[in-house]
């Protein structure tokens, strides 16, 4: 009896606490606790699409902290979720005990449809032409009820907010997020008002529909229009959610985004007791702007996806291994990096590996890679957390963005 008194209140366990904030700024650090632990934040959450890091072995997903799995790839391409619920939830599917997200599946009807009909393959990687290439290329068919769209293999699926919270409590995951529309930074404000409803609805339904324990974060829209976010966070912050995240279109640069992020951070700065998330958006220098403008996790593909393409991150910018100038290069990717790469490998030896080595090789070398980027932006996140502790986050975010772009400054190369 006590027993389970005390397993339901670990199941219960979901809190954020602020523990200092930056001066004149919304930057903040703070600490996630749920059922799988204590998280510091700022805090990065790396790509588990299919309930894997692809490219990373066992031993080293240990020493990952937080990764977010995708509803559309567990429970609509695939039934891997019945899989995962059998096994007791994502968690103990993974053996992994870091923070575990699942995403709505709202993502994948954005690139299925809009995104393809655009010609956008992703959100947070902007557009370089400030105009949509027009296809017919749509697959989804967006309803007040949901989307109704056609697979890669030409199967008709149906995601809608009850599919969405089914899928994720079958995943188990500590956070889930509320199913939404993500629109495109190509829409009108028209058609995004007509899309936010439709979000806003959803969200609601959403948590009707949700029956687990898990922490439900709301998604905040209203992609370029001003009006539209500042609406969209005042509604999600009214309902119930344990955490806000921040999705869709965050304009056309970078000045754009950051415009966007501030318009929110007042608003969302009113609840310091809601974690704040933003949606697949993660390159180093927009992490510090997210930071300053008041959120505290972030999640991207880029770490694992670009090092799986031969490309590292470094103090002195990111480097493509395949490419550079110095192929003699003795030095670790990063000299006071202590990740298996950099301990055991020069960039001579990896790039060489990259050029002309057995596919087995290859794979190995591409497990390093993908293991040093995940080790690369968690000690990032540490030290802007510890910047913020001591109290001098702007400077180090001036010395460290400064560092970091002198790579592109002076045309050098790896
Ligand atoms: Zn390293």
């Amino acid at each position: 009896m006590i027993y389970s008194l005390i397993l339901f209140i670990v199941l219960l366990m979901f809190s954020f606490q602020e523990i200092k904030k930056v001066k004149n700024s919304y930057a903040r650090a703070g600490i996630i606790k749920t059922a799988s632990g204590e998280f510091p934040t700022p805090l990065y959450v790396f790509a588990g699409t299919d309930a894997e890091v692809r490219m990373l072995d066992k031993k080293s997903l240990k020493n990952v902290k937080a990764l977010i799995a995708n509803t559309y790839h567990l429970g609509i391409r695939t039934k891997k979720a019945d899989d995962i619920k059998k096994a007791g939830g994502l968690n103990k599917f993974m053996n992994f005990s870091g923070l575990t997200i699942t995403d709505s599946g709202g993502f994948q009807v954005f690139s299925f449809g809009f995104g393809r009909e655009h010609g956008i393959g992703k959100i947070g990687f902007f557009p370089e032409k400030n105009q949509p290439i027009k296809t017919d290329q749509n697959l989804v068919k967006i309803t007040d009820d949901g989307a109704f769209f056609t697979d890669e293999k030409g199967r008709k699926k149906f995601l809608g907010p009850k599919e969405s919270v089914k899928i994720q409590e079958k995943i188990g995951a500590n956070i889930i997020l509320a199913f939404d529309e993500c629109t495109s930074p190509f829409h009108s404000y028209a058609y995004t008002k007509k899309s936010l409803k439709r979000t806003h609805a959803w969200a609601k339904d959403f948590l009707k529909f949700k029956k687990s324990k898990q922490a439900a974060f709301g998604i905040i829209q209203g992609g370029e229009f001003k009006d539209l976010r500042e609406k969209s966070a005042k509604f999600i912050l009214s309902l119930p959610f344990k955490g806000i995240a921040i999705g869709g279109p965050l304009g056309k640069n970078k000045k754009d985004m950051k415009k966007i992020l501030g318009w929110l951070s007042p608003i969302l700065n009113k609840r310091p007791e809601l974690p704040r998330h933003l949606l697949g958006i993660g390159k180093p220098e927009d992490i510090f702007t997210g930071v300053e403008k008041g959120l505290d996790t972030f999640d991207c593909v880029i770490p694992t996806r670009e090092a799986r393409h031969g490309s590292v991150y470094t103090s002195l910018g990111r480097i493509d291994l395949h490419k550079g100038e110095k192929p003699e290069d003795k030095n670790p990717i990063e000299k006071d990096c202590s990740c298996p790469a950099c301990i055991s490998k020069t960039k001579k030896d990896i790039k060489k590996i990259l050029k002309s080595g057995s596919p087995k090789e290859k794979k190995e070398i591409v497990k390093l890679l993908t293991f040093h980027n995940i080790f690369w932006f968690q000690n990032l996140v540490e030290k802007i957390r510890q910047s913020i502790l001591d109290g001098n986050f702007k400077e180090f975010k001036e010395k460290w963005l400064a560092r970091y772009n002198s790579l592109k400054k002076t045309k050098k190369n790896a």
